[in-house]
């Protein structure tokens, strides 16, 4: 079910807790901005979500009020989780869903990767 992605942040949300450690994920990687993990219901060969560690719903709130840090250091995770996975030869697709007609199902941000087959148009056709 698609969410607003607009404040105020759920606490309870399923990436909240996944961070609380209060819900096992298959972690991929881990510094003091970012978290890594792979998607419960893979959408291709490699399917890895990155979420920032800060309290932030989607994009429009990441992207206006996390600090330069948080910012350099979410998208810096990104890349490298990419690169360690061995993306980077054949290429990845980096997406991000905010609100209702992106289709954000969990209001904490966060980035899908997607890697491991050729990805197809941007956006499906319809
Ligand atoms: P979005 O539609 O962009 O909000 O994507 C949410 C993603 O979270 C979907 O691809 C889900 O498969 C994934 N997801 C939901 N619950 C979990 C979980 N417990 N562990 C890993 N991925 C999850």
């Amino acid at each position: 079910m698609p969410v607003s992605g607009l404040p105020p942040y759920d606490d309870a949300n399923i990436f909240a807790r996944i961070l609380r450690g209060e819900i096992p994920a298959k972690t991929v990687y881990e510094d003091e901005w970012a978290f890594a993990f792979h998607d419960i219901a893979p959408q291709a060969p490699t399917h890895v979500l990155v979420i920032p560690k800060g309290r932030y719903c989607s994009f429009a709130d990441f992207s206006a009020t996390a600090s330069a840090e948080e910012i350099a250091g979410l998208f810096r995770a990104v890349g490298k989780v990419a690169k360690d996975l061995g993306m980077e030869a054949d290429g990845y697709r980096m997406l991000a869903n905010m609100g209702q007609h992106g289709g954000q199902e969990v209001p904490h941000f966060h980035v899908h990767l997607f890697a491991g087959r050729p990805l197809g148009r941007m956006i499906p056709a319809g």
